[in-house]
């Protein structure tokens, strides 16, 4: 069931999406050489509790999962596509971050990500991340009212393939309001023109997950959780929660 949320429900979410933006830059300041994943996961749950709100991930069991997800936020490094599960492993010069956080406040949810490199960058990371970023802006320009799913992940799509990267297989953006996830899902790739119309009130996540080596396939670890790239390339995540709105996309996880 898609639910359509009014502008007072908007206004809620894009309460809870600042406290994921606010998450994100703090995690991110705090991410250098030397820094474990824990010691970031810890950061996180610090600013989610001060804010008054609760991280979604934390002990979230899909039915998918052997095991509820232990931590704050997903912490997805170098050949890990998205929810890494962050553990005593230090960051290094040049690794290549994707954080994922989502948080509940007040009974709503936002849901975003981000991916960066740390310390000195292989310029082809940082074409990745930014075409990860372009492919996410491209999907939110194409939620309007009228438009359809399928215009979104059209969007995304072509960023990626252009640039020869793989769209990680079975996995994209989402509906999210009072949970985290909810209908409908949101493809990185179709084809315009197609699937549900877009009305106002509409709110999705919108998330492209990009690979390096092109190809679409992923591993599992064994936690259960972490995605990897089959071939060890490097892989970037970026997400917004948005709403569909009379005056156009509106992006609830901005600080
Ligand atoms: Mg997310
Ligand atoms: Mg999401």
């Amino acid at each position: 069931m898609i639910e359509l949320k009014t502008p007072g429900e908007i206004e809620a979410m894009r309460a809870a999406g600042r406290v994921v933006a606010t998450t994100l830059a703090t995690v991110r300041a705090a991410a250098r050489p030397g820094v474990s994943l824990l010691e970031l996961d810890e950061v996180a749950a610090t600013v989610i509790a001060d804010a008054g709100a609760k991280p979604a991930f934390l002990h979230y069991h899909p039915g998918w999962a052997p095991n509820p997800f232990p931590a704050t936020i997903c912490t997805s490094v170098n050949d890990a596509i998205v929810h890494g599960v962050p553990g005593r492993s230090r960051l290094a010069e040049g690794d290549l971050v994707s954080i994922d956080s989502a948080a509940v406040l007040d009974g709503w949810c936002g849901d975003s990500a981000i991916s960066f490199v740390v310390g000195a960058a292989d310029p082809a990371d940082l074409a990745l991340i930014e075409t990860t970023e372009r492919a996410l802006a491209a999907g939110i320009a194409a939620a309007v009212p009228g438009n359809r799913l399928g215009d979104i992940a059209h969007a995304i799509g072509v960023v990626a393939r252009a640039a020869g990267y793989g769209i990680m297989a079975d996995h994209g953006g989402h509906g999210i309001g009072r949970t985290m996830h909810e209908d409908p899902h949101v493809a990185n790739e179709g084809r315009a023109g197609r699937g549900l119309v877009l009305r106002p009130g509409l709110t999705l996540a919108v998330e492209p997950m990009f690979t390096r080596g092109g190809l679409d396939a992923y591993r599992t670890d064994a936690d259960g959780w972490t995605l990897r790239t089959t071939d060890g390339s490097w892989a970037a995540h970026s997400e917004h929660t948005i709403a569909v709105t009379e005056d156009g996309p509106r992006i609830l996880t901005l600080a």
